[in-house]
């Protein structure tokens, strides 16, 4: 075997030195191979069907629609509503001329058009005097909402919750002290800002290194530069909260592309629905895994469910190819699933609306991204083109995960209805699971979402402003009696997101068991009460799902 590598006139030390740098080579490239392999399936899986679905499933028939229309001289109308109503606790204004003058710009408010707006409105105001508020809103108040005479009520919105209780007036009191005494502003800390710089230049470079010169090195260096800007940039320019600049925002939350999300959809997705509906059925995060997992009891139990604990890894590591190109395909298609029979975001009252308004933007950031493709496949063939991307969006995609999804899927933050008192606040807190917040590390590397409760009840507040806070909204907690939720570490915060994936493989026998005797008509309303475990949920804090169990 010497006799391959050497040549007459070489030493012995020489020819072993050789033998064992191959002997060396041999599991590292083997290493490489079924490392790449591992990478690369989920995308050999979910690519063509993606691709395929994107072609003949949702844009042909489309495209086949406009052309007859075209040929039949019919007019496809826009979904766009001419007349905007914004409801607030019940009442209706018209805010079209507020707009152009509204501090946090038009965009915020295009989010509550023709929807109840209330959980945007009165968590997105910490710092504003509500009084003032409520005067600024009469004089936009429409004349068949000012013939409402009755009091509305407390919880007079969607959620069912109650705005503005002791507890949210105490942590909103808290919030506003901590930047009185500091007399600092609640936006990005400008040092902040200066890294922000800094790592979006080193991610432009990442980027061109990989795909002008191939480095491979940036295969791992660019994700968790995108992650952070994600976290840091991104997420909090889409919370309004990195600068009092309404095109400032909107700017840098395009700051998550290419490598993690459409900004414009993930304002629909996070900002509207999921930040208000936490945990609720309005809530469009409990069911992106759909059809290969589902995260919440609130969606049936199917028997490909059984498998999910495994499935789920193929949906993990593309995550970042669903929010950053299915969701906006689907949203601007209005395309329905064939599997769930729902539309994308459809929980969102105004989410056509929105689409219309907003279409432009949709495509623009999709086409950004999207162009990555080509590039890659241009520069370095299809092959290693394919790999690369797969090891980039992979990577980006477990990093957005392990951040994310133990957040609020978690058993523990699954039924906090009883606990929450019906305080919208409150209902933050129990939903939402914190780790390590007094880790200076994970507090940047996260983006704060390691202090996930207290992002949740004040939104707007900048992500490097939470670790100060913390402390303070801990002790607000404990005179509330609201138990916040702390994970030990980064790895249990996960783990808790895998064992409920793992618990909702398993069927729901007693929900099945409603079900069952529904669809046969022997159960009515009372005895679905003899239920032991429905019983318990039986009171006015009831479970939705069995809510909604007992409405069909
Ligand atoms: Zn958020």
């Amino acid at each position: 075997m010497l006799s391959l590598f050497t040549s007459p006139g070489d030493s012995l030390a020489e020819s072993v030195q050789l033998d064992a740098w191959q002997a060396f080579q041999y599991p590292l490239s083997l290493v490489h191979t079924v490392g790449t392999l591992i990478v690369c399936f989920p995308y050999m899986i979910v690519t063509p069907i993606w691709a395929f679905s994107t072609l003949f499933i949702v844009l042909l028939p489309r495209v086949t629609n406009r052309l007859k229309a075209a040929w039949e001289g019919r007019r496809i109308p826009t979904s766009r509503i001419a007349k905007g109503v914004w409801t607030i606790h019940g009442r209706r204004y018209d805010l079209t001329e507020f707009a152009d003058t509204h501090p946090g710009g038009p965009w915020m408010l295009e989010l509550g058009r023709n929807r109840d707006c209330t959980g945007l409105f009165e968590s997105y105001h910490i710092f504003s005097d509500m009084t003032k508020l409520d005067r600024i809103l009469a004089r936009y108040e429409l004349p068949e909402s000012k013939a409402i005479k009755e009091n509305i009520g407390p919880a007079d919105n969607p959620t069912g919750l109650i705005f503005r209780d002791a507890f949210h007036e105490d942590v909103k009191k808290m919030a506003r002290d901590h930047f009185r005494e500091r007399g600092v502003s609640h936006k990005m800390k400008p040092w902040v800002f200066l890294c922000v710089l800094i790592v979006i230049a080193f991610e432009i470079i990442g980027l061109i290194g990989i795909v002008f010169y191939g480095y491979r090195v940036f295969l791992v260096i660019v994700p968790p530069l995108g992650w952070l800007l994600t976290g840091n940039v991104s997420h909090e320019a889409s919370h309004f909260g990195l600068s009092s600049r309404p095109w400032v925002n909107t700017l840098f939350a395009m700051s998550s592309a290419p490598l993690n999300f459409n900004s414009t959809c993930w304002y629909i997705q996070h900002i509207a629905q999921h930040h208000v509906y936490t945990n609720d059925e309005d809530d469009v995060d409990l069911y992106h895994f759909l059809p290969v997992a589902r995260t919440t009891r609130l969606s049936r139990w199917h028997k490909q469910f059984k498998l999910q604990w495994l499935s789920v890894w193929m949906a993990l590591p593309t995550t970042v190819l669903h929010l950053s190109f299915v969701v906006p395909m689907d949203l601007l298609t209005g395309y329905i699933d064939p599997v769930t029979g729902t539309k994308r975001y459809e929980q969102c009252g105004n989410v056509e609306d929105l689409v219309a308004g907003a279409r432009w933007s949709i495509i623009l950031e999709f086409v950004l991204s999207f162009s990555l493709m080509p590039i890659m496949f241009y520069y370095h063939g299809l092959v290693t083109g394919f790999c690369w991307l797969a090891v980039l969006y992979s990577f980006s995609s477990l990093l957005f995960v392990v951040f994310t999804q133990g957040a609020h899927l978690q058993e523990q933050c699954m039924s906090p209805l009883e606990e929450a008192d019906k305080s919208w606040g409150k209902r933050q807190v129990l939903t939402s699971l914190n780790f390590s917040p007094d880790s200076f590390f994970w507090s940047l590397a996260s983006g704060g979402l390691n202090m996930q409760a207290l992002h949740h009840i004040l939104p707007t507040i900048s992500s490097s402003h939470l670790m100060d806070m913390y402390p303070r909204f801990k002790e607000v907690c404990a005179k509330h009696n609201v138990g916040l939720k702390e994970s030990d570490d980064i790895f249990s915060f996960f783990k808790g997101f895998y064992d409920w994936i793992k618990e909702l493989s398993n069927e729901d026998p007693l929900l099945d068991k409603v079900d069952d005797d529904k669809a046969s008509n022997k159960v009515h309303d009372d005895k679905v009460n003899e239920l032991p475990m429905i019983e318990s949920l039986s009171n006015e804090n009831e479970d939705p799902l069995l809510d909604k169990l007992k409405k069909s």
